[in-house]
C-alpha cells in the first residue's frame, strides 16, 4: 500500500499567549505523542484523540480541565472530530465529562447522529461508561468572577468586549493511508449564555475534513459559525496549498471583523496556520522536524 508521509498539527486558541512556557509544553507534549503513533501506522482518528485528550488534561487550555466557565458558573464543553471519509461525531453544551473528545468519538463510531447535546449527550457518555468528572478549575473560577463583576447587567453588548481569551484547542493529522482527521474541543466564550453551543462541533465551523483536508479553528465562535470558516478553508485546498487556502479565509474573516485562528492540514501533507489575532499558539511535526509559535508574542 502507498504510504503518505505523515504530519500532525496542534492549536491551543487565538486569544493571546499568556503563559508562554505552559502552553509550549502542553502543546509540544500532544504533537509529539500523536505524531510518535502516526509514525507507528496508527490511524488519524487514534492521533488526534490522544493528543486532542492530552490538550483537554492541561489546564492552561479552555477546553475539558480548565474550561471557561458560562454565565452561571458551569463548565459546558463544546467537541467535534471529523475524517476525510466524512465521519463526524460531536457534542455541544455538556458537562461533568473529562474528556469531551471522547464522547464525541463515541458520537460518531456509535450512533446513528452527529451532534448530541446537554443533558443527551451527558446521558449517552454515561450509557458509554464515560464517569463523573468536575473540570471546573479554581484558576478559571477566579477569572469568572473578575469578569463577572464587569459584566453588570450590559450582558450581550459587552460580551463581545470581554471575549478575548479564546484558548480552545484543536488538532489535525494525516496518517500513513493519507486520512486526515481534525479534532477541536473548547470550553467555549467565558460567560456565554447556558445552552450556548459554539462553532466547535457544528460542522464547517469549528471543524471540517473531506478528500481535500482537514482544518479546526478557534476565535468568537459566532462570527466563525457566520464565516463557516472550517469548510471554507478545506473547500479552498481543492485548488491551493493549505498555507494559501488558511490565508485566504483569515482575510476574508478579517474584512466581518471575524476573530479568528485556524490550523489545517491539505491531502499532500501541507500544513495551514494562520490568525487575525494578536496570537496563536501552536506547534507542527512533519518530516520530524518541530516547529513552534513565536513564544515572543
Ligand atoms: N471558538 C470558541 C467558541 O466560540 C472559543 C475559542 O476558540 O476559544 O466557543
Amino acid at each position: 500500500m502507498k504510504r503518505t508521509p505523515i504530519a500532525i498539527v496542534a492549536h491551543g486558541g487565538a486569544g493571546g499567549i499568556n503563559f508562554p512556557q505552559r502552553r509550549k509544553n502542553g502543546l509540544m507534549k500532544a504533537a509529539s505523542i500523536g505524531y510518535g503513533m502516526l509514525a507507528q501506522g496508527a490511524s488519524s482518528i487514534d492521533a488526534v484523540e490522544k493528543a486532542v485528550m492530552i490538550l483537554e488534561d492541561v489546564t492552561i487550555f479552555n477546553a475539558g480541565t480548565g474550561s471557561s466557565l458560562n454565565f452561571m458558573g458551569e463548565a459546558e464543553m463544546d467537541a467535534a472530530l471529523m475524517t476525510s471519509e466524512l465521519q463526524f461525531g460531536g457534542v455541544g453544551a455538556i458537562t461533568h465529562v473529562r474528556n469531551p473528545i471522547r464522547v464525541a468519538r463515541l458520537v460518531m463510531e456509535k450512533t446513528d447522529h452527529l451532534l448530541l447535546c446537554g443533558e443527551g449527550a451527558i446521558h449517552f457518555a454515561r450509557h458509554m461508561g464515560i464517569k463523573y468528572y468536575n473540570p471546573r478549575t479554581d484558576e478559571k473560577k477566579r477569572l469568572w468572577k473578575r469578569m463577572r463583576k464587569k459584566l453588570q447587567s450590559r450582558y450581550f453588548r459587552k460580551l463581545r468586549e470581554l471575549v478575548e481569551h479564546y484558548g480552545t484547542i484543536g488538532v489535525v493529522a494525516i496518517d500513513t493511508n493519507g486520512l486526515i482527521t481534525a479534532g477541536t474541543s473548547s470550553g467555549g466564550i467565558t460567560l456565554r449564555l447556558p445552552g450556548r453551543v459554539g462553532d466547535t462541533p457544528l460542522i464547517g465551523t469549528g471543524t471540517y475534513a473531506d478528500e481535500h483536508g482537514g482544518v479546526s479553528a478557534t476565535g468568537h465562535g459566532e462570527e466563525i459559525m457566520r464565516a463557516m470558516v472550517a469548510f471554507r478553508v478545506v473547500s479552498l485546498m481543492a485548488r491551493y496549498p493549505a498555507q494559501r487556502a488558511g490565508k485566504i479565509v483569515v482575510d476574508y474573516a478579517t474584512k466581518y471583523g471575524c476573530q479568528c485562528g485556524l490550523i489545517g492540514i491539505d491531502k499532500k501533507g501541507r500544513i495551514a496556520c494562520a490568525n487575525n489575532t494578536k496570537a496563536m499558539s501552536w506547534c507542527s511535526i512533519k518530516d520530524g522536524q518541530m516547529k513552534l509559535f513565536d513564544m515572543k508574542n
